[in-house]
This record gives C-alpha cells, structure tokens and sequence, in this order.
C-alpha cells in the first residue's frame, strides 16, 4: 500500500519522527502552487525564501533515499492547488492513504481535514513536533480567567521546562523578567552589528516565478539573497548571532537607528517559522551560552521570552481564537491604507524608514512592527483586516499563526484586549526617545499644531479622545485618561482638528 505524505513549506522539519526510517512504501510530496501565492500581495523575498527551502529540502529527502515527487512552480504537471494536484497524484502513484503534518494555519487546517471526503481516501494527520506546546495548551492555561496575560503563561513554561531556573525552582537572578532593563536607546555604540546571514544567488528561482506571472511587491538583490534556507545556514544563525549580538540584545532589544536598521536582533524568525531550526533547540543553545559566554541574564532571559513565551503564547491564541478572529474590530476603523505603505513615500521620517526598510528587506524588527508602522496605523483608524494583510504580505516571517494575533491583537487591540491589556500606542515622544528617527524628520517631534507638527501627537490624543467610551475605564490608562480630562477644550479642539487635518491628507503626510 503506497502512503502519500504531504509536506508544506513551513514544515521543513528534518527532525520530524517521519524521517526517521525510511520506508520505501512513503512518497513524500511537495508542492509550489500558485493558490498559496496569491491569497494576498506577498513581497518577492517571502516567495524565493520558501520556494528556495522548500527545494533544498527535497534535495535533502533525496538524499536521504527518501522517495519524493517536487512539483515547482514552473513544471507543466502543476495544476496549482493541492486538491487538484492530490487528484492526479493518488490516481498516477496509486495512493491508497495521505498523511500529513498539522498545517499551522486555520484555513490549510480545514481544506485537510476534508481531504478524506474530497478525495475519497483514508487520512492521519500527525503532529509538527515543533512548538513547545498543542494548539489547546494556552486556552486550557487560561479557562477560567478573565484576561490572558502572556507574563503568566511564560512563567508557567519557565518551570514546567525547567528554563533558566535555578536549584530552588526560582528563577535565575531572583527575577522572572528584565523587560525594565530592555529599552535603551542606540546612540552609536556599542559598534553596529555585521549582517552575518548567508547569501544566495536565487536568480533561477526569480526568473521562473516571474514568467509564471507570480503577483509579488518589494524588493530584492536575487543575486545576493540573504536568509538562510536550510538547516545548516539556519543553525550556522543561531551561533553567530549568539557569538555576536545576544549579549547586547536586551538592552537595545526596543532601540531603532537609520544607520543600523536590524540592530541587535537575531533574523531567526524566517528559519524558526518553516521549522528549519526548533524552538527547543534555540533556547536550549541560548540558555547553554549564558555561562559559555558569561551573557547578562537581562538579554538572555529576553531572548527567551520571547521564544518560550511570546511565540507559544500568541500561537494558543491564534488556535483559540480562530474562526473568526481576523474579523475582529473593536473601534470600527474603516480608513484604507495610506499609499506610501506601499511605496515609503511619507515625509514622516519613522515611518519612511522602517516601510522603506520593510520594502527593501522583508524584515521590520518588532518595534518598528509595534511601535511605529502598527502605532501609526491604530492612531489613524486603518481597517484591521487590511493592516494584517500587509503584514501578512509583506513580512518574510509572516504566516497567519503568528501574524495575525501580532497585528490584529497585540497591535491593533482589535480583539478588545483578549491579548494586549492596553492599545500599544504612544505620541512622538516614544519614537523619538527610542530612535534618532525625528532628527531628520520634516515634522518636529516636540509640536502639536501647525505645519510642522508630528503628526503622531494630535492623532495621539484624538485616538483617546475618540475612543473614551471603551478606553476610558481601563486602570492602565488612568493617567492618560486624567490627562485629558485636565486639558482645557480649546487645546482639546486644536488637537482633534490638527488630526482630522492629516487624517484628511493621510496619503500626502
Ligand atoms: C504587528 C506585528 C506583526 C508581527 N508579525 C510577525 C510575523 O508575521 N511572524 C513572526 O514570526 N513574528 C511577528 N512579529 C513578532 C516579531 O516582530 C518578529 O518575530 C521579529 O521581529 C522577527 O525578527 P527576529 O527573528 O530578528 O526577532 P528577534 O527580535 O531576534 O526575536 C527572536 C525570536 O522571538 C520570536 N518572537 C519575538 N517576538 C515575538 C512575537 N511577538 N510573537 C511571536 N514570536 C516572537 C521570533 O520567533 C523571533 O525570531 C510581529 C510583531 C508585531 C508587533
Ligand atoms: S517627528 Fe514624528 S513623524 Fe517624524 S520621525 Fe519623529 S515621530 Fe516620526
């Protein structure tokens, strides 16, 4: 009996128990299909860096003596949707039983569990063996809570993994967390990081999805390609980065600087979501180099937590929340996005930076994601459901699992606070503590009317002002909320005119 064994390309997982014998029975498949291309405007580098794994992978397989049929994008038997392709394949092959992997995205999760009765074939989907824990593990954590707070869970994983834990189960240092010591600013030293990631020329790949007429945007050096696109390069990251930047991460770990765009931060997130490399084995290898380099706990523990905690946690929140969750809108916003979103063209520095940045890299690092391109968007009423499809498009680390609750959740707060306990906002003081972004910006950081006022601090206030009736009583916002009770309505007014000037001209600003 032949077994079909479907392969995504975020599942890239070599360590998978699959692999562990080989059964010549078991034909592994992969394939480039067009539908998975097209559900939003992806940027180039996001498409070559999974089409580029994804081959290498089966080159693996291959190998390896695994039996395996690749379809690319390009090969004339590809009918570019997997029910169709599984048609012709089940029949060629004489399949009598597909197994797969869990898609980690709800709509893939659902098309696969119908297989069975779209094909008429026996079906068992198996485990990623990736994350730390099962879709249902932070819903259960939760059940009869309130609120979600990330905190909690993290600890919780800290010792029920025994994580940077010391001989009294209490956490190393006497503290759980060292996110205080985490927001400094980058004034030119310590020296900027090199980009140690790897470099491909990935012109063959560019060349064929460009013939087949892939709809992609952004930008990118196909002869100097630079994530990593398989296990080896992926592991080779993780070293480098911790022999290098790690110990400087936590405190920088907020910073943003036009001449040291990545700062400190490690690029793993592209090799961690096609599964290349383990959560596990990151934070393990992380935990091990706090006393091989003798690393400040602040940036380790940072480092982890955002792995053990943050990327867990928002991945249980996505299982919980979906169907559905990409509908959220608590405020209602309805404005499109600005046109320079898709261009970088704004004279609002901070935003030109790290959208020019996004464009030309696929890779924003979180406060840029955070901070300035989703504070702007929340502050400016853009539609959540169209803010996430950029992100989802344009970020090459971006699949819906993680994405989504980032973007609609912590970012946008459109899911009323099951993820964040207060809208991650701030005027351009904020920005302008955290980067050198407003020295060279047109508008001036410390202005609120006029020309030549950052927009950030009208539409700051008009946002609280706006949305007091759902704002008003949450206790984080208490002094925001007695600030503006305090402001005098003339004051008041030109603010909320100010705004409206800019939110009328959003694409000219
Ligand atoms: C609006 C918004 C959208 C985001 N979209 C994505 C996304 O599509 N895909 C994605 O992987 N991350 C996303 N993030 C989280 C974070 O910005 C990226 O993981 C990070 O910038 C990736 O770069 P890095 O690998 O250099 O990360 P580092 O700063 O070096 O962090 C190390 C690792 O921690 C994990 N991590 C850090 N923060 C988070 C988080 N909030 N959620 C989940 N994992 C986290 C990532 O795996 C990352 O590789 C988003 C954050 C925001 C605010
Ligand atoms: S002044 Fe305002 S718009 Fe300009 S960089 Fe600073 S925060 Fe951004």
């Amino acid at each position: 009996m032949k077994t079909l064994r479907l392969l995504l390309g975020d599942q890239l997982n070599i360590n998978h128990s699959w692999f562990n014998d080989n059964d010549p029975n078991n034909l592994y498949v992969m394939m480039e299909v067009k539908d998975e291309t097209s559900y939003v405007k992806h940027h180039v580098q996001k498409i070559l860096g999974i089409f580029a794994a994804m081959r290498n992978f089966d080159a693996e397989l291959k190998q390896r003596n695994f039996s395996t049929l690749y379809l690319t994008i390009s090969d004339p038997q590809n009918k570019h949707s997997f029910i169709e392709n599984l048609r012709w394949i089940i029949k060629k092959y004489t399949i009598k039983k597909i197994e797969y992997q869990e898609p980690d995205e709800y709509r893939l999760d659902n098309l696969f569990s119908s297989f069975s009765k779209l094909l008429h074939i026996q079906v068992q989907p198996f485990s990623s063996e990736h994350f730390y824990t099962t879709r249902q593990c932070v819903m259960n954590f939760f059940e009869d809570k309130k609120q979600w707070r990330m905190e909690y869970f993290y600890r919780n994983m800290r010792k029920k993994h025994n994580v940077l834990m010391d001989n009294n189960s209490k956490p190393l240092g006497g503290k759980w967390n060292y996110d205080a010591d985490n927001r400094k600013s980058w004034k030119g030293k310590p020296d900027a990081s090199i980009d140690l990631r790897p470099s491909h020329n990935l012109e063959n790949i560019f060349n064929e999805i460009s013939q087949e007429k892939i709809n992609f945007f952004g930008k990118c050096d196909y002869k100097n390609f630079r994530w990593p696109i398989n296990r080896a390069e992926s592991l080779e990251l993780l070293e480098s980065f911790i022999r290098t930047n790690l110990i400087y991460f936590g405190d920088y770990q907020d910073a943003m600087h036009d001449k040291n765009w990545f700062l400190f931060h490690s690029f793993l997130s592209f090799a961690l979501n096609t599964k290349m490399i383990s959560p596990m084995e990151v934070v393990e290898r992380t935990e091990k180099a706090y006393e091989e380099y003798a690393l400040p706990l602040s940036s380790v523990e940072g480092f982890i937590r955002q792995i053990l905690g943050w990327r867990e946690y928002i991945r249980g929140i996505y299982w919980s929340a979906m169907p559905g969750y990409e509908k959220n809108n608590y405020f209602n916003h309805q404005r499109s996005l600005a046109k320079w979103f898709w261009s970088g063209n704004t004279n609002m520095n901070c935003l030109a930076n790290s959208i020019n940045q996004s464009l030309d890299q696929a890779y924003a690092h979180h406060i840029q994601r955070l901070m300035v391109i989703g504070n702007f968007a929340l502050l400016a009423g853009i539609k959540p459901e169209e803010i996430h499809q950029w992100y989802l498009g344009i970020y090459i680390d971006a699949f819906e699992w993680v994405e989504l609750p980032n973007t609609l959740g912590m970012s946008q707060f459109a899911d009323g606070g099951q993820l964040a306990s207060k809208p991650y906002v701030s005027s351009a003081s904020y920005i302008n503590k955290m980067s050198n972004y407003c020295k060279s910006c047109h508008y001036d950081s410390k202005v609120k009317i006029g020309d030549k006022a950052c927009p950030f601090n009208s539409l700051y206030w008009n946002f609280f002002e706006t949305h007091k009736d759902k704002l008003a009583t949450n206790q984080r916002l208490g002094i925001v909320y007695n600030q503006l009770k305090r402001m005098d309505s003339e004051q008041k007014k030109q603010l909320v005119d100010q705004s409206q000037i800019y939110l009328k001209n959003i694409d000219f600003i």
